[in-house]
């Protein structure tokens, strides 16, 4: 296949298209980006690399780092975690804080904040050094020892986290946050502050699509099943409370990040990531979901 043709043909059609949504600013340092950059990067199986754009540009990868968090609280907790959080899409707004009450403190699924929340709460009690440690397994899954946390996009978003705090306070009132809520709320402002590349992410997010096993490292991140299960958590509740749209537009499982990134995965195939700062009204990159759409009618590789 040829991609670099396929990703200059999606290039083709952005720039006939008008370049819509916002750039997110509840967090302020994410406001400082250039909003016209858009990055591609495809990595596949068997280890070969596309490229296209920006993809070269670190970014704050925001809530695609919940599927590392998820990860690594699957490894160490197993099926027990599911006592905690739930694997039911929301159809509600990452941040919203109604359905929870509802729920009695039970988030829907690790990938709204507050299900986030909840595994940064897990990871706090089973890691001696949670933020190294965390750090450490993101560098390790992806064979990459240059991964940081962002200081600038970590200390705005705690110093703007009111929505957050509100979510741990109110599942600790129901006994389902077990240390300090500052402790949980500065782990998950770093883990949210992540960057890294277009690149960086679709390679460091392969074990995904290989059964739990990076191809570049040879590492088992996590089991078959787990890997599966991950995957399908990311199809029905990766996208906020756009998953249907994904599913129905691109066709594979996903998560974004309200920084404009999208990971992406075609399980026994490959992983790509996408960026473009402007998201929609849902919170997803409005460019980003254009290009996978485009890529998987291109390649035909929606996984229905
Ligand atoms: N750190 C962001 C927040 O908690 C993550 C949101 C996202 O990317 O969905 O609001």
């Amino acid at each position: 296949m040829d991609y670099h043709n396929i990703f200059s043909d999606i290039a083709i059609e952005l720039q006939a298209m008008e370049n819509l949504g916002a750039v997110a600013s509840y967090i302020p340092e994410l406001q400082n980006v250039d909003s016209q950059k858009f990055g591609i990067h495809l990595s596949t199986i068997d280890k070969q690399d596309y490229s296209y754009g920006d993809s070269n540009d670190k970014i704050s990868i925001q809530s695609i780092a919940k599927v590392l968090a998820l990860t690594l609280a699957f490894v160490l907790e197993k099926d027990n975690l599911w006592n905690r959080v739930g694997v039911e899409p929301s159809g509600s707004p990452f941040n919203s804080l109604i359905q929870l009450e509802y729920e009695k403190g039970i988030p829907r699924n690790p990938f709204i904040n507050a299900g986030a929340l909840v595994i940064c709460d897990i990871l706090v009690s089973r890691l001696s050094r949670p933020e190294q440690e965390f750090l450490e397994f993101t560098r390790a899954v992806s064979g990459n020892a240059h991964i940081n946390y962002g200081s600038r996009v970590a200390e705005s978003e705690r110093l703007t986290s009111y929505r957050n705090a509100a979510h741990l306070n109110l599942m600790k009132a129901y006994g389902n946050i077990r240390n300090d809520i500052d402790t949980v709320l500065d782990f998950y402002c770093h883990l949210c502050s992540i960057e890294m590349t277009c690149k960086e992410l679709a390679q460091g997010f392969l074990y995904l699509a290989s059964n739990g096993v990076n191809p570049f490292t040879g590492q088992r991140v996590i089991g078959e099943s787990e890997a599966k299960r991950i995957n399908a958590i990311m199809q029905l509740c990766g996208f906020y409370d756009e998953a249907g749209e994904f599913a129905f537009t691109v066709g594979l499982p996903g998560k974004s990040g309200v920084g404009g990134g999208i990971i992406a995965i075609h399980p026994g195939n490959y992983s790509i990531a996408v960026w473009s700062p402007k998201l929609n009204n849902k919170g997803n990159s409005y460019r980003g979901m254009r290009i996978l759409e485009f890529f998987t009618t291109r390649t035909q590789s929606s996984i229905f």
